[in-house]
């Protein structure tokens, strides 16, 4: 047994979702990160080109039980896509370029099919024609369940992990994280990574811990090794003593009867001590999540992310697939509202395997993304303002537009819609014609002019995850720097008041939508700035409303007074957190 199974190790990153898990290790490489190669000894080079056989096989035995699932589940259009991905399986132009690169190379057969399949994907994604470069995804996608057969990963892939596993991952991409297993994934362990990177997001709304920042763990550990992680204080504790399990045993014992306390309080209304009512509300990405919008009765939905139809798939969803997912979570959330966010792909969500439409970028949280992407590629944009214009018809929804910079951008995103509301009426279609429409506010220059924004707005949404990166320039994925990403930092709040105080000004209301609105320490603090509902991920909903019911009002807008004389990020977090505890015991 390797010695060091024995000794315990204690690991520190950046705390990103809290909670405790102790479990076995799941490492997860990115196929299209570490193939190996090697030269393959003469004997050998013959059991090379049956492996690749064996490979494909177990492949088109994968897509087949997948595509069976889909048509029985889903429908047999949506499996047709599966089809595609058979017909790659079969292409003996990419079976035989590899056998001819290991033949002449002498390298493994993942290099060689790694590089076949790596020339196809570029050459597909080049052409001029958008149905073939939709190819380039079914190739990628082949290619990477491919090269995880070979590599004898397919069994524990991140949608399918085997058993409750943490994983470990360098970094989880918003693919990655999109397609985790949400019923086996006892905490995420990332790398690299900070609070607000989509796997975070992904990690809260799960309600698992999630320690980011942590240098090299991938290259410590390996399957099945044990860990314990800690993600109050973001630790990780390799292979846990008897002790250490002991005393987080005693914690999470207490965590657990303070989260029925919660879950209790949770079915009273959302009002504080001095009877003002708030509005909480849930952000989610797919329809699965509606049933914990109302588990945890969020008051309908202040960010419905769209990304998620898109960053798994191999081409761009149409408008009637669109329509369908839109349709299924405001009718079932009806007659409570949903606010539906037009896409937001680019930044730290790209597209997989779309290089012809999200080309790398040197800053791509400064670059091609969200409605500046939108309105470049009106096709793509007018195909989901329909769907969602479509979806109005079947409950209450709004449009939210985000990481708009100014009134110029907004204009020309609602003459857009227009155009999408007439050719509807000339298709007679029926949608909600006076549907609400509002912006995320994201960017310090939307911030400023918030006074011109609020006279074409229905509603405000700050996006706090990005307003921060921009206004201090901190990049929110950038693990070295994550110390700066200051919520507290009075620019931060400055900005806030200035959003709220504009803004109402004009009758419009705020909400936040950001990890900020979900954090019970943050509720009070804006709250007390004027923001008028807080959206967050679901399970996240009884915390803060248990803080809200907990608090009066007038106390919260002196603390959000108090808190914009002051100077220091860490002493405005301190006096957050002192009037948190002053409210709510956890023990
Ligand atoms: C935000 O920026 O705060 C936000 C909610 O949007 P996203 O995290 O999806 O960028
Ligand atoms: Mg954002």
């Amino acid at each position: 047994m390797d010695p060091r199974a024995k000794t315990e190790i204690i690991v520190q990153g950046i705390s990103a979702s809290p909670g405790i898990a102790y479990g076995q290790i799941f490492v997860y490489i990115q196929s299209d990160v570490e193939v190996p190669s090697y030269l393959v000894d003469g004997e050998k080079r013959i059991d090379e080109v049956a492996r690749f056989d064996r490979a494909l096989v177990a492949t088109r035995q994968q897509i087949t039980k997948i595509k069976n699932e889909v048509e029985k589940n889903i429908g047999p259009e949506e499996a047709l896509i599966f089809d595609a991905h058979l017909m790659v399986l079969e292409d003996q132009a990419l079976i035989g370029e590899t056998i001819r690169e290991f033949e002449s190379s002498g390298r493994n057969i993942e290099t060689c099919f790694n590089q076949a399949s790596g020339r196809y994907i570029k050459a597909f994604s080049e052409i001029d024609d958008a149905y073939l470069r939709e190819r380039a995804g079914d190739i990628r996608d082949v290619a990477q369940r491919v090269l995880q057969n070979l590599l004898g990963q397919a069994e524990n892939a991140l949608s399918r992990l085997a058993e409750k596993r943490i994983v470990v991952a360098n970094d989880l991409s918003p693919s990655d994280s999109a397609s985790v297993d949400r019923s086996a994934a006892l905490a995420l362990v990332t790398d690299s990574g900070s609070k607000t990177s989509h796997a975070v997001i992904v990690a809260r709304s799960m309600k698992v811990p999630a320690v980011v920042g942590v240098r090299n763990l991938t290259k410590r550990v390996k399957n099945g090794d044990w860990a314990l992680v800690d993600g109050y204080d973001g630790i990780v504790i390799l292979n846990p003593s008897e002790s250490t399990l002991f005393r987080y045993g005693k914690i999470q014992e207490q965590k657990k009867s303070f989260e029925t306390r919660l879950l209790e309080a949770n079915r009273q209304p959302a009002v504080t001590l001095d009877g003002v009512a708030v509005q909480l509300m849930a952000n989610i990405e797919k329809v699965e999540e509606v049933a914990q919008v109302k588990n945890y009765f969020a008051e309908g939905v202040g960010l419905y992310r769209t990304e998620y139809l898109f960053l798994n798939a191999s081409r761009i969803p149409t408008e009637q697939e669109q329509f369908l997912a839109y349709k299924a979570v405001v009718e079932q959330l009806a007659p409570q509202p949903v606010i539906i966010r037009t896409l937001d792909l680019g930044g730290d969500k790209p597209m997989a395997g779309n290089a012809d439409l999200f080309p790398k970028e040197n800053n791509p949280f400064m670059g091609f993304r969200a409605i500046r992407f939108c309105l470049e590629h009106q096709d793509i944009f007018k195909d989901q303002l329909r769907a969602i214009l479509m979806a109005s018809a079947h409950g209450k929804v709004r449009i939210m537009y985000p990481m708009i910079s100014g009134s110029e951008e907004l204009v020309r995103a609602n003459a857009v819609l227009a155009e999408c509301k007439a050719e509807l009426k000339q298709r007679g279609v029926a949608f909600d014609e006076a549907i609400p429409v509002g912006a995320m506010i994201e960017i310090p220059s939307a911030a400023m002019t918030a006074d011109l924004l609020a006279k074409d707005c229905a509603f405000f949404s700050v996006g706090t995850n990005d307003l921060i990166q921009y206004l201090l320039a901190i990049d929110r994925v950038n693990d070295r720097i994550a110390h700066l990403y200051e919520p507290t930092h009075p620019a931060v709040i400055r900005t806030l008041k200035h959003i709220v105080d504009e803004a109402h000004r004009e009758q419009v209301p705020v909400g936040v939508c950001g990890e900020m609105a979900g954090d019970p320490v943050f509720a009070p603090l804006l709250l007390g700035l004027g923001i008028d509902s807080l959206s967050m991920a679901p399970a996240w909903v009884p915390s803060v409303k248990y803080v809200v019911r907990a608090m009066k009002m007038a106390d919260a807008r002196a603390l959000a007074a108090e808190a914009l004389t002051m100077s220091s990020p860490k002493e405005i977090y301190a006096r957050c957190d002192a009037f948190y505890r002053a409210r709510v015991k956890v023990d």
